[in-house]
């Protein structure tokens, strides 16, 4: 059965096979995503999709050893702190929250995390800790990114020109109006141009300076439309929203069935 971690009593949780649930623990973010959609996009869309999964899991198999963890809704942004609002954490102190929320659930016996990606951001830190973490504690935590955005039924519905911009357009203020859509301000959208890291010239295999086009100092150069997302958020609804969002909660499914199924 899926359930709500902190709905439990410490009692009832005495009474789960805890070596056998998985921990989903979503990663949201608090950081600008354009004029239009709220500084908590990401912190609402990880609030939002466990719920989305639980639908969609409960369908195929209603007694899925799982508890979903409350969001965590801060994480590191630092490339849109030139932003008012966007909040970061350092990625060590990042590293150090979720390593210690591991470490008690292991206390309790707990062996399988899932982290719930809900912001590309706070992925390498994840990555790094989930490593540890098997080593440290023989605790198997892999990770899954929200936002099945590459889908077709998603790309379906997105309007032309708008299917690769993943941060603060269409898609992600679709999702926000399916979920809060009173903290949407349609009046306010701009266009934002395509979001993207430095490519070098000839440069296969070298990253360059991790720089997006809205980070700090260069935040005047981004083709005089500084506002930080991608695309044309004008085409944005909750109709749209709630589509990407069930698929995305659907597209998880058979890694979670896999993860129940890892021998430990
Ligand atoms: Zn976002």
């Amino acid at each position: 059965m899926i359930r709500n971690y902190a709905d439990l009593t410490s009692y009832e949780m005495g009474q789960i096979v805890r070596e056998e649930t998985i921990v989903l623990i979503p990663l949201g973010a608090v950081e600008q995503h354009g004029h239009q959609a709220p500084l908590g996009t990401d912190m609402m869309i990880a609030g939002a999709m466990p719920e989305y999964i639980r639908q969609e899991m409960e369908k195929r198999d209603p007694d899925f050893p799982m508890l979903l963890f409350p969001a965590i809704p801060v994480g590191l942004s630092v490339e849109h702190m030139a932003f008012p609002g966007s909040i970061t954490m350092k990625p060590d102190t990042y590293y150090h929250v979720l390593y210690d929320i591991a470490e008690s659930l292991h206390t309790h016996g707990f062996r399988k995390l899932v982290f719930l990606v809900c912001h590309g951001g706070n992925r390498p830190a994840v990555e790094l800790l989930s490593r540890q973490l098997r080593h440290d504690f023989g605790i198997y935590a892999f990770i899954l990114s929200s936002g099945a955005f590459s889908h077709p039924e998603v790309q379906a519905t997105i309007s032309e020109g708008n299917s690769w911009d993943f941060h603060g357009g269409e898609m992600e203020t679709s999702m926000v109006m399916a979920i809060r859509p009173e903290s949407v301000k349609p009046s306010l959208s701009e266009t934002g141009y395509k979001a993207g890291g430095y490519r070098g010239k000839n440069a296969v295999n070298f990253s360059g300076p991790a720089a997006l086009p809205w980070m700090g100092e260069d935040l005047e150069d981004c083709h005089g439309r500084p506002i930080g997302i991608g695309g044309n958020p004008a085409g944005a609804s909750a109709e749209k929203g709630r589509v990407i969002l069930r698929r995305s909660a659907k597209e998880l499914i058979p890694a979670l069935m896999e993860i129940r199924d890892w021998e430990i």
